[in-house]
């Protein structure tokens, strides 16, 4: 496929139907009013009157779009803009500068410092319109396209790729703040007999409710679902122990369970099952490979699983020799 249009990218991704959120950053009120009436229903305004009471709004609800004050007392705009840049959670968001100032070298600092575009004050209407725009169709492309890039079609869970990157972040994380992180490893038990009983169809099928199962028993904002294979699974629990991770693996197996998929030609139960290897790094790991140190473990344990009869949780914690 290719894509050579702006009409084709946009015939690729799903409309959304929710507003983009607008964050209007400047010191002087009369300005962000000014903005605030031009861009009236362009998208969610919501507005900052200095960078520090900004960066606290953006960590709350990350914008899909910044319009930053140059100048401000304090924290001037190219502080925060730098700050953002650095920042993994934030660097992603579009900046567009806005500025008194007529002289080229500001709009180089800007651009510099990782803006997007450049509008001088006072904004135009039509100008202003125009930029904001432009800026936040390419954020909705930008989205699904990192959408689509990181997460699994068939079931939606994350992608291998995008589960290592966030494995890796996890650890980095766990080992920084001296937290534990726990990973489960999934896989559908005699999935070969399945498919050859049930047809590839049928497979796919099995493992989209495989999916939504594990998906139903995680609730906290940091757990992530990725398909890191085939029919193979992984569930990523920050700040989360040994013991709470076998938990979730014990609702995970009974979540499974109370599909209760027909699986005929299963050795194991006339059901679908899962096995599960469970692994935690020691608190305040600093391992530099702990992320394949966490996935090797995992591994160990879900082929003990798969020894003791499958349909069941094995966990590891201690790295053998
Ligand atoms: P075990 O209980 O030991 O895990 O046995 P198993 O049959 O599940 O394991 P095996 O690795 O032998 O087979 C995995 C099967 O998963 C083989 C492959 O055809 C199937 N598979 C992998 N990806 C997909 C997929 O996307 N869709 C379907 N339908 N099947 C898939
Ligand atoms: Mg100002
Ligand atoms: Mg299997
Ligand atoms: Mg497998």
């Amino acid at each position: 496929m290719t894509l050579s249009s702006p009409t084709s990218l946009e015939a690729l991704v799903r409309p959304s139907s929710t507003a983009q959120h607008l964050l209007v950053v400047d010191d002087n009120p009369a300005i962000i009013q000014l903005i605030a009436r031009l861009l009236q229903g362009v998208g969610r305004l919501s507005f900052a009157t200095s960078g520090a009471d900004a960066l606290s709004r953006m960590r709350q609800q990350p914008p899909d779009l910044v319009l930053l004050d140059a100048e401000m007392p304090e924290m001037s705009g190219f502080d925060l803009c730098r700050l953002m840049k650095a920042d993994p959670d934030l660097k992603e968001i579009p900046i567009i500068f806005v500025t008194g100032h007529g002289e080229s070298d500001v709009e180089v600092r800007a651009f510099e410092a990782g803006a997007v575009d450049f509008i001088t004050k006072p904004p135009q209407e039509t100008v202003l319109l125009a930029r904001v725009r432009t800026q936040l169709r390419i954020k909705r492309l930008t989205d699904e396209l990192r959408r689509m890039a990181t997460t699994d079609g068939l079931t939606g869970a994350s992608n291998r790729r995008h589960f290592d990157e966030l494995l890796q972040r996890e650890c980095q994380r766990a080992a920084r703040n001296g937290t534990s992180l726990s990973l489960l490893i999934v896989d559908v038990d005699h999935f070969k007999h399945y498919n050859d009983h049930y047809g590839h169809p049928g497979g796919d099928l099995c493992l989209q409710a495989v999916s939504g199962a594990l998906a139903s028993v995680v609730h906290r904002p940091g757990d992530q679902l990725g398909r890191i294979g085939g029919e193979e699974f992984a569930l990523l629990l920050p700040e989360t122990h040994l013991a709470g991770a076998i938990e979730v693996a014990e609702s995970a197996l009974r979540a499974v369970r109370a599909l209760a998929m027909p699986h005929a030609a299963s050795p194991t139960a006339p059901h679908v099952t899962v096995s599960i290897g469970a692994a935690a790094l020691p608190l305040a790991s600093t391992e530099t490979h702990a992320a394949s140190l966490l996935m090797s473990l995992a591994d160990k344990a879900l082929y003990e699983a798969k020894a003791h009869g499958r349909d069941r949780c094995e966990p590891r914690s201690v790295p053998d020799a």
